[in-house]
């Protein structure tokens, strides 16, 4: 059933993206520059069938190539969705929750913040990221639930690149996790999901 938004993501990653250096996919055509507002709702539908259950109240992610999916996610809740903020630095700031991130992708450290204002320990927050790569970013989302005193229910990934390191993190915590597309490996500039055959 809820298989088709998977399978349509998996199609349109063999058919769009490209393979940089060992390890970086780039998808600007439908999520990280143009996006592709069908295939997000699908995903958002995906997120709500397989968290739905969990009471979530809020939805969490970090700009800016988080937004789009979180929003249609916040969509099929009916839920508010955040966005952390990222800043190259920051100013001590009472009204807000912040944490330090390291970006893979650009090599470079980012506080990220949130106003205390959109997070409290009356949510339920899940989590949507577009990649999972090393599991900073979620780890830095996580951090500022943590201060705000709200429960994380779960976490929705777009695509999970499951050879580094984030996976194993988040399953050695115990925290839920849905990624829809799941690389195993890329093999020649090919990409080999985890749920096919070689
Ligand atoms: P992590 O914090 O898990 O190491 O990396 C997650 C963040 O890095 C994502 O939010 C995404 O912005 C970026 N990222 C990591 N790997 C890739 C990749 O292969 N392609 C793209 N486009 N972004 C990536």
């Amino acid at each position: 059933m809820g298989d088709s938004a998977v399978k349509e993501l998996e199609d349109r990653i063999k058919k769009d993206g490209r393979v940089l250096g060992k390890d970086v996919l780039k998808v600007d055509s439908f999520l990280n520059h143009q996006v592709d507002p069908m295939l997000m709702q699908s995903m958002g539908k995906e997120f709500y069938e397989h968290f739905k259950d969990q009471g979530i109240n809020k939805i969490l992610t970090v700009e800016s190539s988080g937004i789009a999916p979180a929003v249609m996610t916040g969509l099929s809740f009916g839920v508010p969705v955040v966005f952390a903020r990222k800043h190259k630095s920051v100013t001590l700031n009472d009204d807000l929750y912040t944490s330090e991130v390291y970006s893979y992708t650009k090599k470079t450290s980012n506080h990220i913040s949130v106003s205390k204002k959109y997070l409290s320990s009356d949510d339920k927050v899940l989590i949507i990221d577009d990649f999972l790569a090393n599991g900073q970013a979620v780890n830095g989302l996580n951090t500022i639930i943590d201060a705000a005193g709200a429960d994380l229910a779960g976490i929705g990934i777009v695509i999970e690149k499951s050879f580094q390191k984030g996976r194993q993190l988040i399953d050695k915590a115990g925290i839920p996790i849905y990624s829809l597309a799941r690389i195993k490996a890329f093999d020649n500039g090919q990409v080999v999901f985890e749920d096919e055959n070689e």
